[in-house]
């Protein structure tokens, strides 16, 4: 098997091969279709997150080993199965869900597995899908796509859970009011897809691009603003009649996450989802004295992703740009989503 690996943080990844492995005990084969290539790539292969004032989290120090082969947004063909591994057979197409955790923890038997203290995702701690080949440890992580075509299907694992467990936060004004993403990357485009398939409307969209901000309108969002305009936070209390509800930050910085709270109304909910960096200092008895709710979002149960399919079949695809790329253009393609260049998704497809 080929797959490119970040050997060295900082660095392009380098294309390595190996013998292709055989399944053990649960563990099930694929023969790569698809793999999504999203933005926290480039943080793993840097081999940081931003935490703000000069502060970095290591992802080696949180465990991931070098060399590891990046891609966590799979699609592939089952090839080889283990001898204890059931409910898939050969030539079966699959979805990986790549949030593994221990599997065998309270949190992981609930099955919030991605909350799991000893994570083991797929392409952060264990070799990911920018590869011809990706080994999955047990056949729950694999969903059946149906119809859904493969390229289309791989970024539900991430920016498609992602974003639908963080609109399930947003609770029951989800089909009242208007919520706010702030972010028309990937994620956001798929988020307002989603919140539109789930029976929301008039979504606000909030980024400083306008090549995004058209992205999003084109695609359904009410009202768009301009993040950077020095009355983004008046803006968006106008567009939501008074303030928001809801604000999904899918950006995750300083200036995204201040501009939620004060974009917020009463009992509303800031959920952050990207993950950008920064650190930001806050008065604390607005909080009682707004019932205001800050909250994390991370990636999504299996249970979710089992909804999450079953919401876009019944609903339709989500109408997020995609465009197709060949595995050995990885580094290219990581490169212009870091120059901000890529509009929707890039899925790597390793079997052309
Ligand atoms: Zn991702
Ligand atoms: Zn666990």
């Amino acid at each position: 098997m080929r797959m490119f690996q970040v050997c060295t943080c900082g660095e392009p990844l380098q294309l390595n091969e190996t013998p292709t492995p055989k399944p053990q005990g649960s563990e099930v084969l694929l023969k790569m279709i698809a793999a999504g290539v999203c933005h926290s790539d480039l943080h793993l292969s840097d081999g940081y997150f931003d935490l703000g004032g000069g502060k970095k989290l290591s992802v080696i120090e949180r465990g991931m080993k070098l060399p590891v082969t990046l891609g966590h947004e799979n699609v592939g063909e089952v090839v080889a199965i283990g001898p204890d591994a059931r409910g898939v057979k050969i030539g079966d197409r699959r979805l990986v869900d790549p949030w593994m955790g221990c599997g065998e923890c309270t949190v992981c038997r609930r099955g919030d597995e991605q909350l799991c203290t000893k994570p083991s995702s797929l392409g952060v701690f264990r070799q990911g899908g920018y590869s011809t080949h990706l080994m999955v440890p047990h056949s729950r992580y694999l969903f059946d796509i149906g119809s859904i075509p493969p390229e289309r299907a791989a970024p539900l694992a991430c920016s498609g859970v992602t974003t639908y467990s963080a609109l399930k936060k947003v609770g029951p004004t989800l089909t009242t009011d208007p919520v706010v993403i702030i972010g028309a990357g990937g994620l956001g485009l798929m988020c307002l897809a989603l919140h539109k398939a789930m029976g929301g409307h008039s979504a606000v969209v909030v980024d400083i691009d306008p090549a995004k901000r058209d992205a999003a309108k084109q695609a359904g969002a009410a009202t768009v603003i301009d993040g950077a305009a020095p009355d983004a936070a008046k803006q968006i209390i106008a567009a939501t009649k008074g303030g928001a509800w809801a604000v999904i930050d899918l950006v995750g910085s300083a200036s995204t996450a201040k501009l939620g709270i004060d974009s917020l109304i009463k009992a509303g909910k800031l959920i952050i989802v990207g993950l950008y960096g920064g650190e930001i200092t806050l008065s604390l008895p607005p909080f009682p004295m707004r019932a205001m709710t800050i909250q994390g979002s991370y990636t999504g149960s299996l249970t979710e992703t089992a909804e999450l399919i079953e919401l876009v079949q019944r609903t339709g695809l989500p109408p997020v740009p995609v465009a197709t790329r060949p595995l050995d253009d990885v580094n290219a393609v990581l490169s212009e989503l870091r120059a901000g260049k890529v509009i929707g998704r890039v899925v790597l497809t390793p079997a052309n």
